[in-house]
């Protein structure tokens, strides 16, 4: 059986990604950090979702000798100027709190009205497959969803910023959906699926 390896720390993000890729890219078998020998992660220092994307995809393969995917992903707030696009998972500072996250977020929106809470969250998803006789391949793509961040908590599904996020078209949480809803509009929903011929093909290849 083929084997793609799919370097995420975070087990929620993991859990989402391995059950929207197995449908999509079948008799693949989709490993995770528990896996594999343990190694260095690279620090995710690049300006951009698909820098850190792929700098955690190319030090997966070097790592683990196996085609590898990663992701990139955060929310981006339009009266924050984007922000904690990058940062969002270190946005409330060390150590990562989804928690602190949410408390700081609400915190600096407090005095904007809902007609400005727009945001939407990206996804960058990177794939790299190893060098066989110079045919070596990296693929990058970026789903969206767009919506808005509301003024409380609400809900228990899902992870990080969900609890806060309504996307457009909703007026439940992200937190609130069937884990098959939220994967159906998500950004790492849209990203992965867009990204699944390439993995398959890719594997099919070497
Ligand atoms: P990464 O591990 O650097 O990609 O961190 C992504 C961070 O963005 C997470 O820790 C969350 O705070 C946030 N994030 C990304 N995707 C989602 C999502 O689907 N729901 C809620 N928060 C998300």
């Amino acid at each position: 059986m083929a084997e793609v390896f799919l370097a995420s720390r975070n087990p929620k993000k993991l859990e989402e990604m391995q059950r929207i890729l197995e449908p999509l890219a079948p008799g693949v078998q989709v490993l995770g950090l528990d896996d594999v020998p343990a190694y260095d992660e690279p620090v995710e220092d690049q300006p951009d979702f698909a820098g850190n994307a792929l700098l955690k995809a190319r030090a997966a393969v070097a790592a683990t000798g196996l085609p590898s995917l990663a992701d990139d992903s955060g929310l981006c707030v339009d009266a924050l100027n984007g922000m904690p696009g990058v940062l969002s998972a270190r946005w409330g500072g060390p150590p990562k709190s989804d928690e602190r996250n949410n408390t700081l977020l609400l915190a600096q929106l407090c005095d904007v009205p809902d007609e400005r809470r727009a945001a939407h969250f990206t996804c960058a998803v990177a794939f790299c497959r190893p060098d066989r006789d110079g045919d070596a391949a990296e693929v990058v793509v970026h789903g969206q969803m767009t919506g808005r961040v509301l003024r409380e908590v609400r809900g228990t599904g899902g992870f990080g910023y969900d609890v806060l996020f309504a996307a457009d078209g909703y007026d439940v949480t992200t937190a609130e959906l069937s884990r098959e809803d939220k994967d159906a509009i998500s950004h790492r929903g849209r990203a992965l699926r867009e990204i699944a011929p390439s993995v398959v093909d890719g594997l099919r290849r070497g």
